[in-house]
């Protein structure tokens, strides 16, 4: 080791899905959205004035922000946005996690809250999941520097009850609370209405599952006005220009169509209540799922058996190896019904073979 290293800040990075280069597979490893994104979001890049890309875009996203504000009923002042949700969360760990005592989420859950919690060097403290992967309000009553977890959980798509939700937030009004509805589109009870009693409370969203803009990078935070100036003022001190001009004007154009964003996630749901038949007609067990995937076992056969199989078949799906506990598990994003049905047509083959 050279001695310069000592000074090197050490981390473990996230593992992100992989995006194969191959064409003509069937993808459902990373809980992208199989349809494109709304007619305007094309229409708003093809008719981009190019001159904008020589200045410097809005450093408040302004009209993205006004945009998402409008959507929810919200104050513009109580909207953040960022590259991404993971930008977002990253900054809200920054800006919200700044005490010596441990922050709490599941033993089983998004990877990336641990690594932020390392890179940070913010001390935490994992709370298993039941054994039905329920998250238990009862963990989450201990002294803590704030609270994080996905709603519904990912991997398991397990959704929380709001009245739940709630339990934990007025357990801990000294705390930051984040709630990660990266997935709550899909037939989920979002926090929002809470907003209004509970001013520890932070909402992260993402265009990149429900909205169909994984590739276009924008996340946003719902909070309160004082909450979401401190995370602005964190965000100066390191970039002020995290959404470039054509961010800003694909993600207004997205948030406007709320009547596809509507048939987009029903399309979705429906596929999904389908597809959980499916599953369970082939021997899967799993936790019911809110989300647009679905973490399912097989009862005779091993995940990484399916798993490889599926890549041969070119079908990709996920498999965590860690932690033990769900290394019998495959994360299954929800594609259109064709995709699904040759997923199934593909599991079937080889499992009543
Ligand atoms: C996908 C995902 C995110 C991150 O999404 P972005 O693409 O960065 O917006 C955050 N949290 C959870 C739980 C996710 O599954």
């Amino acid at each position: 080791m050279q001695a310069w290293e000592n000074n090197i800040r050490k981390v473990v990075p996230y593992v992100p899905g992989e995006q194969p280069q191959k064409k003509d597979i069937i993808k459902l490893n990373t809980n992208e959205n199989p349809y494109p994104p709304a007619p305007g979001v094309v229409a708003a890049l093809q008719h981009m004035d190019m001159d904008l890309l020589r200045r410097y875009p809005d450093p408040t996203a302004g009209k993205l922000v006004d945009a998402i504000a409008g959507f929810y009923g919200l104050k513009s002042s109580q909207v953040f946005v960022g590259v991404g949700s993971d930008d977002v969360l990253a900054m809200a760990f920054l800006t919200c996690f700044n005490s010596d005592k441990p922050i709490l989420f599941p033993d089983i859950t998004y990877s990336f809250y641990d690594v932020w919690a390392n890179l940070l060097r913010i001390p935490y403290e994992v709370q298993p999941l039941d054994e039905n992967f329920k998250i238990c309000a009862d963990d989450y009553k201990k002294e803590n520097g704030g609270i994080v977890f996905p709603n519904p959980n990912a991997p398991t798509g397990v959704l929380k009850p709001l009245d739940e939700i709630e339990d934990i937030i007025k357990a801990n009004p000294d705390v930051i609370i984040i709630v990660d509805e990266a997935y709550i589109d899909f037939g989920g009870v979002s926090a929002l209405p809470l907003l209004k009693k509970y001013d520890n409370l932070l909402i992260a969203q993402t265009f990149s599952k429900s909205r169909s803009m994984a590739g276009m990078r924008i996340g946003y935070l719902l909070g309160n006005e004082k909450l979401i100036r401190y995370i602005n003022d964190c965000k100066y001190s390191f970039n002020s220009y995290t959404m470039n001009q054509t961010a800003i004007a694909a993600g207004v154009a997205a948030i406007c169509d709320k009547e596809y964003f509507r048939t987009c996630t029903q399309k979705i749901i429906d596929t999904r209540e389908w597809a959980k038949e499916q599953f369970t007609a082939l021997g899967f067990c799993f936790e019911d799922s809110m989300s647009n995937f679905v973490f399912v076992r097989h009862k005779d056969y091993p995940a990484e058996e399916l798993f490889e199989m599926l890549r041969k078949a070119d079908i990709y799906v996920r498999h965590f190896k860690k932690p033990e506990r769900i290394s019998e598990y495959l994360r299954i994003t929800i594609g259109t019904r064709d995709e699904m049905e040759k997923l199934f047509a593909v599991l079937k083959q080889y499992i009543t073979r």
